[in-house]
């Protein structure tokens, strides 16, 4: 199934390009703040399962285009990120900080966005921002020190999600924290509607360009070992968020562009890319040249 969260906190799913909304079966309060509920939702998702198909059988929905999609888990309690992990990607960064000796590094929960928004480029003179091409994984349910060989059942779903990066040396969380910089949808897609975790196919294009392209049986740290390290340290709730790292080919948005990504298995969204007047601060005011290694 697609999950979505849509129109200010309702909550539904997407059949054959429309919407069924789900928000009295799954018990959500829209209007409820922190907006927490969808972390319930996913982590009871399976009981609410034959109601939801009951409703789609049942017909009615709205067309896919009448609503207005958000992102899908706006608050959970963990957004974990993969540093380098593709090999490609490693080369290109020139970085010895991969996934495998690094471990999870974390964002801030407030910079996710949805399908709908835009990213908004803080106005740093001197810096780039770049797109980082991955898929969210969504977790389902709570866990420690989850081997590997049960990993998967800890994994509810899939999104795309694309990692803004402000380019420097600076601290990575604050680089990559700026409000927008974490786009994540268009929708969650239940694991049982991928067949196969070690071969996912994603492409990312800014405007008509292709930029990024990549399977996740390129993948240093693959999906199992992502949760079986995350989970080593810290325990695991249903709706935390991991991001898989991205392959090669970043590069810099700017202004008017519009990036589009697109996960087998899962689908695709465009954000918009727009300069902002906020951001500037002390940290970001040395400029820094991203060049790339080959
Ligand atoms: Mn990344």
């Amino acid at each position: 199934m697609k999950l979505i969260r849509f129109d200010g906190g309702r909550v539904g799913v997407v059949d054959a390009q429309r919407v069924f909304d789900i928000t009295d079966i799954v018990r959500e309060d829209p209007v409820a703040w922190p907006p927490t509920g969808i972390c319930r939702v996913i982590r009871d998702f399976d009981s609410f399962r034959p109601a939801i198909a009951d409703r789609i059988k049942g017909g009615a929905g709205v067309p896919l285009d009448s609503v207005r999609l958000e992102t899908p888990v706006p608050w959970p309690n963990k957004l974990m990120a993969y540093p380098v992990n593709y090999h490609d990607h490693a080369k290109e960064m020139a970085s010895k900080g991969l996934a495998n000796v690094q471990g999870y590094f974390l964002k801030s929960n407030s910079s996710l966005a949805g399908p709908s928004d835009r990213v908004e480029l803080p106005a740093l003179a001197g810096r780039e921002v770049h797109h980082e091409c991955e898929i969210a994984l969504v977790i389902g349910k709570e866990g420690r020190q989850i081997p590997p060989e049960r990993a998967m059942e800890y994994v509810f779903g899939y999104a795309c999600l694309l990692d803004m990066t402000v380019r420097g040396k600076e601290e990575r969380v604050f680089r990559k924290s700026y409000d927008t910089f974490t786009p994540v949808g268009p929708w969650i897609v239940t694991a049982d509607e991928v067949p196969d975790p070690a071969d996912i196919g994603m492409k990312l294009w800014v405007n008509d360009e292709l930029r990024q392209q990549a399977n996740t049986r390129d993948l240093i740290v693959d999906i199992p070992q992502m949760v079986a390290v995350a989970s080593s340290a810290s325990t695991l709730y249903p709706g935390d968020l991991i991001a898989t790292g991205t392959p090669a080919g970043v590069g810099p948005v700017r202004d008017g562009d519009v990036i589009t990504i697109e996960v087998e298995h899962v689908g695709r969204m465009s954000i918009p890319v727009v300069q902002g007047t906020r951001g500037a601060n002390v940290v970001f005011e040395k400029p820094y040249e991203f060049v790339r290694a080959s």
